[in-house]
């Protein structure tokens, strides 16, 4: 194998490679472009798109893709070799600068929420310079983000740059105003990301993880997660080689693939890499998803990236660790050396408290799926009430603040927030509460409410336009202020004041937060997705959002349709997997298990008359109860699919799944999965729970 160093990004067009194939004049006009948004000429597309075409040849790639992230949540591609013919009947590699810039995929069948009439159905897709174009087989991937002819973003990426550029606009402001040095201020994520890993010989036997990757059925086995022995457990062989290859493949991508662990359920794992910036972090993110399949098929392995593949133990998340930053490396969400820097701090601080509480729909909403809704509130991750952890020390300095009265942290200082009096404090290490949704971390935030399979350029988007909406008030206020000083301690103070309902320093998990928050705080709690999406359209959300120019009107309606009828499609195909499931295995089991329990006691009976058949006679009961029971269920739930037919509007649609459809296909479940229990293993039609959470050796 070769040297990590060596591996590492040499599947990338990075910056190393552009230096020493472009000319000094091309590379300093295409990093102009990267790094501060500047136009990019022709000429120099041309240039790049040779010197990219020959590296790419060179490593035998034949052909390129547009790689877009269209409103599906998944990455799409359409390849194009590289040939064209030669007047000698031969044919050249050829790729134009026109051809890296912009592309016109065949569009129509992506989800476009009604923003493209099909007969308009170009959209067209636009090179990203900002993200490295990189090799993916025999393909060199080219980031772009993709629109419609009208200029409505069709896509993650597009709305993702708006709002680092609404935040970078913003923050740029606050700097000057503090005399802070900044060409450009841009956000970093680093997503640590949960996974489960099954042998896929049993995969293939389970109709519900083939067709929803969750599994719809499944009695608890004897043993779960109780034990507390698989979070950080040794590392098992097949599950070790699995890890290494895809770091070796991650890291080929230029991806830093750093951290890597068992997580709490069995068969549950979770892989972090090192932070970088949110569109960058975007696109590793979602080769990373891709590459954990494709990487678990090779060791016979299955990757589910469900955020609740399997009830009764935890599910799986992704916490989006967050900060700012400027290009001179200073982390804006980091406690200075000096007052000065530390009132700069605690402004930024406060820019988040205000953004989270005033958009705390629209951070639920940024994570609202089907998948996750079984997560959020369950126990296992934060609840649907959006809340921040701040430590206790951060959290007494900003009460010191608020009540203008003496700090007693660690030295006993008068808090006036001016130039010379700030305390310094340090980064709360006591307590590392994993129940808060948004939790300060010492130098960034964590928001802990996506899901597994989420795109994380949704939660980003949301959160650099709540935060460059603070910034934008606050800066508003401050470059018109008389007297800095005085402004900025009012206005923190204010913050404070306004929104310290946002932070709750306690147990997330419990029901008694639960009921001060909406009941004494009134914070808002969107248990689903049905109840979280309208708010999308809520006048002060529309309004920020198009403010910042990080969505239209029409873009945000089409948004909330398409995540609606994703919930709606989603559930019914659980559904009707279900149904199928029942139908055609479950049900016809128990009728064999039955027959054969009576066939036996029947014939040992008749060997000896005075045998006994409690046994046979009870099960048999039992089962032939369960399967009236399941029958009837079953029969109610189709009931309620077809009457979802009369919907009225895709929003009725999302009322009914929840309210009806859910409710039965839970029910179903418990009778079949009752029956699972009582029926001989050799009978069941698919493996089990415990074949499939402890099968992997
Ligand atoms: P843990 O959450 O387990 O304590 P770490 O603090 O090491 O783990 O970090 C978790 C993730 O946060 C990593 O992906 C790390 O790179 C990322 N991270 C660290 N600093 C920042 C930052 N300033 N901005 C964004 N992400 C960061
Ligand atoms: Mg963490």
């Amino acid at each position: 194998m070769k040297m990590v160093t060596d591996l590492f990004g040499s599947l990338v067009f990075d910056d190393r490679v552009m230096k020493s194939r472009l000319s000094a004049k091309v590379y300093e006009s295409l990093r102009k472009t990267i790094d501060e948004g500047a136009e990019l000429n022709l000429s120099v597309a041309n240039a790049v798109a040779e010197a990219m075409k020959e590296w790419a040849v060179e490593n035998g790639a034949t052909h390129y893709t547009h790689w877009f992230q269209p409103l599906t949540g998944i990455t799409a591609e359409k390849h194009d070799s590289f040939i064209s013919p030669s007047p000698d009947g031969r044919v050249i590699m050829d790729f134009s600068g026109k051809e890296l810039i912009k592309g016109e995929p065949d569009a129509s069948s992506f989800p476009s929420g009604g923003l493209r009439a099909t007969f308009e159905a170009r959209g067209y897709t636009a090179w990203d310079p900002t993200s490295y174009s990189f090799i993916k087989g025999k393909t060199l991937c080219i980031p772009t983000a993709f629109c419609s002819y009208g200029g409505e973003a069709l896509d993650k990426k597009t709305p993702l740059l708006r709002s680092m550029e609404a935040l970078n606009r913003q923050a740029l402001r606050i700097l000057k105003l503090f005399g802070t040095e900044a060409k450009y201020v841009h956000t970093s994520v680093g997503p640590e990301q949960e996974y489960f890993l099954v042998p896929k010989e049993l995969f293939e036997k389970r109709k519900d993880l083939i067709y929803t990757g969750r599994t719809l059925f499944g009695a608890k086995p004897p043993k779960g997660q109780e034990m507390d022995d698989h979070y950080f457990g040794v590392i098992k062989p097949s599950v070790e080689s699995f890890m290494t290859e895809l770091n070796e493949e991650l890291w080929k991508l230029g991806i830093l693939a750093k951290t890597q662990h068992n997580e709490v359920a069995p068969a549950q794992h979770e892989l972090a890499p090192i932070y970088t910036t949110t569109n960058i972090a975007t696109d590793h993110n979602q080769l990373t998803m891709e590459i954990m399949q494709k990487v678990a098929a090779r060791h016979g392995l299955v990757c589910l990236l469900h955020e609740k593949p399997f009830a009764g133990v935890n599910g799986s998340g992704k916490h989006n660790n967050w900060s700012m930053a400027t290009d001179k490396g200073v982390n804006l969400l980091s406690p200075g050396e000096t007052p000065y820097e530390n009132a700069q701090f605690l402004l930024f601080l406060c820019s988040v408290i205000k953004a989270v509480d005033d958009y705390q729909d629209l951070l639920r909403i940024s994570v609202a799926t089907a998948g996750n809704d079984h997560r959020l509130g369950a126990n296992e991750a934060p609840p649907a009430v959006v809340s921040m952890f701040l430590g206790d020390e951060l959290n007494a300095v900003l009460e010191a603040i608020e009540t203008d009265a003496p700090y007693t942290g660690a030295e006993k200082t008068q808090m006036k927030l001016g130039v010379d009096v700030l305390p310094k404090f340090n980064r709360d290490t006591t307590d590392r509460n994993r129940t808060s949704p948004f939790a300060f971390t010492g130098n960034k935030f964590e928001f802990r409410m996506l899901g597994s399979s989420n795109s994380i350029a949704c939660a980003n988007i949301m959160l650099n336009a709540a935060v460059a909406e603070s910034l934008k008030i606050y800066a508003d206020r401050l470059e018109k202020a008389e007297d800095f000083e005085t402004e900025l301690h009012n206005m923190i103070r204010k913050t404070i004041k306004d929104h310290k309902r946002i932070i709750f320093n306690g147990n997330g998990y419990d029901d008694e937060w639960i009921r001060e928050a909406t009941e004494k705080r009134g914070l808002m709690n969107l248990r689903t997705t049905p109840d979280a999406l309208p708010h999308l359209l809520d006048k002060k959300n529309v309004d920020m959002l198009t403010t910042h120019k990080v969505f239209s009107e029409a873009e945000l309606k089409s948004r909330c349709d398409i995540t609606l009828e994703n919930y709606c499609k989603t559930v019914v195909i659980e559904a009707n997997t279900m149904v199928e499931m029942v139908n055609k295995e479950i049900l016809p089991a128990i009728e064999n298990y039955a027959a054969h329990l009576a066939e036996g006691a029947n014939k040992k009976k008749a060997l000896l008359s005075s045998a006994e058949d409690t046994y046979e006679t009870e099960i048999v009961a039992k089962l032939s109860k369960l399967a009236n029971q399941i029958y009837e269920y079953k029969k109610a739930l189709s009931a309620e699919l077809v009457r979802l037919g009369d919907s009225e509007s895709i929003i009725d649609e999302g009322y009914r799944i929840r309210d009806n459809v859910l409710p039965r296909m839970s029910e179903l479940r418990a009778s079949c999965d009752e029956a699972e229990m009582i029926t001989a293993e050799s009978f069941w039609p698919f493996p089990t729970y415990g074949e499939l959470l402890f099968g992997v050796r």
